[in-house]
């Protein structure tokens, strides 16, 4: 272990624990190691389970999780800077962007902490049938049960904030396995989470092979939800094995906007060169495909461009730095072949679309065939393509020509194109105005089509973590 490396146990019923196995977890940039964790199986995902069955049998009321949750925000503000390095070092995510991840997790426990002190059922009017008269009904809004957590790379933080504070807001308890890439952030998390008082059992997190840890989550009966985030083929396939539970699942998308030619261009260019290219690509809502409105196109490029080459590629630790790395060689060079693909296909690269060094230049495509990878699947990668067109209709059947539907957007000052577009995008959200990379906490934030089939954000994913109990009296 390098000095400098950090050295993580596993968290299971509130012990730190160490397997005899570990897991090297490398910088992205440079494959320096930055850390290891040991790795677990199906023994220590059992135990986790049992450690949470066990918690859960002394239910905590709402104003202690309330308080706990409250405590956590706080923490994680005052270790803002340990918290983003973290994110940096293992995920190679640009230390200014690492910084917002980190202070969004604030706001992640923060609302969370809100909808623990709000959960609540309802009464039923029973006296609206005559069934019901004489009787009162109320129902409780209790905790599903224990929580299978899955997390991915590119958010190690933040995307395991939004599935152990809504749960533990819930009332449940946690097993969590988070990216083998990225367990560093998601264990910080839980120290955190031990310091401001949460009992043992109430988080667990488990890091290993992830078809073995997912195989126990999937038919352990004990597990009543597993909420995912990730990729569309491992998430569906989770919920077809996983027929008896709840199965929450947030994946992935191939971001469209339209530019109508009544947009503010500076502005739109401004915020979807920003939104393109931040953490290369790496979120599940970066903006892929541009479309311009015809009169609009070449004024957009001539202002899109110099700003995509301004940006600053290189060393994810370093502040000026908008670019830094792909989680790993390989998919730099998936994504590279991607390019390459378009390229044969009559493609033709306007800004980068090679290497800096290791790291992938942000890399703008025009004429990308419309069957090639680039234009149907999720590139994940720093690269966008741009097209033409010449009515509303047109622009969002491009947008809506394929399976995913997380998040599109739309620039028009026009508010009948805005509506209409609204309407028509299949998307679990439509931005106006604002790159539909943006995402603030406490939005109800999920996808339809392949993208998903959940709301996250603390109020929604409570809503999901509980069911009612329905209570009636004979007065
Ligand atoms: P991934 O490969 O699907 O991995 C996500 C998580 O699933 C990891 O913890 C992984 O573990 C685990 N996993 C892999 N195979 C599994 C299996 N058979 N059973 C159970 N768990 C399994 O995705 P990723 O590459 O980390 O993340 C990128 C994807 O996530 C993109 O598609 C992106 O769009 C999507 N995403 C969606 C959202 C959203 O909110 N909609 C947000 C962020 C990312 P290992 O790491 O151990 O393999």
């Amino acid at each position: 272990m390098a000095t400098t490396a950090v050295e993580r146990r596993l968290l299971i019923g509130g012990e730190w624990v160490e397997t005899g196995a570990w897991i090297d977890v490398r910088s992205p940039y440079d494959g320096t190691l930055v850390g290891r964790v040991p790795k677990a199986g199906a023994v220590e995902t059992r135990r986790a389970l049992d450690a949470a069955e066990a918690a859960m049998r002394e239910p905590l009321p709402a104003h202690r999780r309330a308080a706990i949750l409250d405590r956590v925000a706080a923490a994680l503000g005052e270790r803002q800077d340990e918290v983003a390095r973290t994110i940096c070092a293992e995920a190679g995510k640009p230390l200014k962007a690492a910084r917002v991840e980190a202070s969004r997790a604030v706001s992640t426990f923060t609302m969370a902490a809100v909808e623990a002190r709000k959960l609540a059922g309802e009464t039923v009017p029973m006296d609206a049938t005559p069934a019901g008269e004489g009787k009162l009904a109320l129902t409780l809004r209790l905790p599903i049960g224990i929580v299978g957590a899955i997390s991915p790379f590119n958010f190690p933080l933040n995307l395991v904030a939004h599935k152990v504070a809504p749960a533990l807001a819930a009332g449940c308890a946690v097993v969590l396995k988070p990216a083998s890439q990225t367990p560093l952030s998601a264990l910080l998390l839980a120290e955190i989470e031990s310091e401001a008082g949460l009992p043992a059992g109430w988080l667990n997190v488990v890091c290993g092979p992830a078809a073995e840890i997912g195989d126990v989550l999937v038919e352990d009966a004990r597990v009543k939800l597993i909420t995912f985030t990730g990729s569309s083929g491992v998430g569906w396939a989770l919920r077809e094995r996983a027929a008896r539970k709840r199965v929450s699942l947030e994946l992935g998308n191939a971001t469209p906007v339209i530019v109508a030619a009544d947009a503010d261009l500076d502005d739109a260019a401004a915020r979807l060169a920003a939104n393109a290219f931040s953490f290369a690509g790496q979120s599940c809502i970066s903006v892929q495909r541009i479309y311009v409105e015809r009169d609009a196109y070449d004024g957009f490029l001539e202002r899109f461009l110099p700003l995509v080459e301004s940006l600053v590629v290189g060393d994810p630790a370093d502040e000026a730095t908008d670019v830094g790395p792909l989680i790993t060689r390989g998919e730099r060079d998936r994504v590279l072949a991607w390019i390459e693909e378009a390229r044969a296909g009559g493609a033709e690269i306007l800004a980068g679309g090679t290497l800096e060094g290791d790291l992938l230049r942000p890399t703008v495509v025009a004429r990308a065939p419309a069957d090639s990878k680039l234009s149907c699947e999720e590139v994940f990668g720093p690269v966008c393509t741009v097209a033409p067109y010449d009515t509303l209709e047109e622009a969002i059947a491009l947008c809506n020509a394929t399976r995913f539907g997380l998040q599109a957007g739309v620039f028009t000052t026009s508010t009948a194109t805005a509506f209409a577009a609204a309407r028509a995008l299949e998307f679990g959200g439509v931005t106006v105005n604002e790159a539909p990379t943006f995402r603030a906490d406490q939005m109800p934030y999920g996808g339809v089509k392949d993208s998903g089939n959940t709301r996250e954000g603390p109020a929604y994913a409570v809503r999901e973590m509980t069911e009612d109990r329905l209570v009636v009296l004979h007065v």
